[in-house]
């Protein structure tokens, strides 16, 4: 038998090592040529060594962005550092699909490297070695991480029966409204809204039938609401609406169309038609007000006018 050499399987070992080794190993030559591909990126690519070789990177992978890793290679070249590319910055830099099954959500391998100098014997840069790892598992399980945050901050601004923003939420809006019109001199109007003899329909029908209705009117008040406006459920089945760049003349008409809405309403619950009505008060924004409570408090006392008128009516502030 042929004795093999230690030196001769050492080569053998790397190799193989090379070949199966979890990462993608690609070398170029200082002009982008590519001169090893191992098996990461055969697998991966579906192209073997023999296609890649002596291909220019630019032509063969064109989704790469040729200025940005230049620029991330020059320095390599010129002062022989090492250059690193993050997924955050660029989710890959080889296009390869996403084959692994828990991770499905991916449709691309996300992918870091790190790119270093290959240097000859008299210490000149002839090459580049580029180290490509596949980082799919931590940038899907952040980017869900990510994704659930804003759904939580969402919701932890939102009421959870109407979908409206909730109190907190809606009264920071209208501080933030409040001072911007302080300094601009803009109109701004603000609408509060209560359903009439609303703990007659708990009591005679149940909580669950008030729920309804409490929803069905949040839903008239999103159904007229113009993009820039922002309603929140102020309480139990009061809601309070701020029109941006609007005076009350113009909010009337929001309101007149609101509450006719309301009216109109007939909410199914258990095979029974829930009516109801809404009595507004709205009041616009005077220079005197010294605090955003001033404004609320304008327009809680129109709304109490409009119960005390005799409910389901609008009523605005005298200024
Ligand atoms: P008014 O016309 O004067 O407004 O009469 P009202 O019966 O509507 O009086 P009030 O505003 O005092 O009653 C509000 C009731 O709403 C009291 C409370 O039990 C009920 N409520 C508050 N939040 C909810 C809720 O989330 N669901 C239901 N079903 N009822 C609620
Ligand atoms: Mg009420
Ligand atoms: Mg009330």
């Amino acid at each position: 038998m042929q004795n093999i050499s230690p030196e001769v399987s050492e080569v053998h070992w790397l190799l193989d090592m090379f070949q199966t080794v979890d990462v993608g190993l690609v070398v170029l030559t200082a002009d982008y040529k590519i001169q090893v591909w191992n098996g990461f990126m055969e697998n991966h690519s579906g192209l073997t060594p023999r296609q890649v070789r002596d291909r220019y990177l630019f032509d063969l992978f064109s989704e790469i962005d040729e200025d940005w890793l230049r620029r991330k290679c020059d320095p390599v070249i010129l002062l022989k550092n090492r250059a690193f590319t993050i997924w955050e910055q660029r989710p890959f830099i080889f296009k390869f699909r996403n084959y692994r099954p828990i991770t499905g959500v991916a449709d691309y391998m996300y992918q870091n490297s790190t790119i270093f100098p290959i240097t000859d014997v008299r210490g000149v840069v002839t090459h580049l070695c580029m180290i490509i790892y596949d980082v799919t598992d931590v940038a899907t399980s952040r980017l869900e991480l990510e994704s659930m945050n804003g759904q939580l901050r969402q919701l932890s601004k939102t009421d959870f029966l109407t979908e409206l923003n909730n109190r907190g939420t809606w009264e920071d809006a209208l501080q933030t409204e409040f001072k911007r019109l302080k300094r601009s001199g803009h109109q701004g109007t603000l609408l509060m809204c209560d359903i009439d003899h609303f703990k007659r329909i708990n009591d005679g029908y149940g909580h669950a039938a008030g729920d309804v209705v409490i929803r069905q009117v949040a839903q008239a008040v999103k159904k007229n609401l113009r993009e820039t406006d922002v309603a929140g459920r102020y309480g139990g089945e009061e809601f309070a609406v701020l029109l941006v760049d609007t005076t009350a003349d113009q909010a009337l008409y929001f309101a007149e169309r609101l509450r006719k809405t309301v009216e109109g309403l007939s909410m199914e619950f258990n095979q029974q038609l829930l009516k109801a009505t809404v009595s507004v008060g709205i009041a616009e924004y005077t220079p005197d007000m010294l605090e955003h409570r001033q404004w609320i408090e304008a327009a809680d006392k129109a709304l109490y006018t409009s119960k005390a008128d005799g409910r389901n009516r609008v009523t605005v502030a005298a200024k």
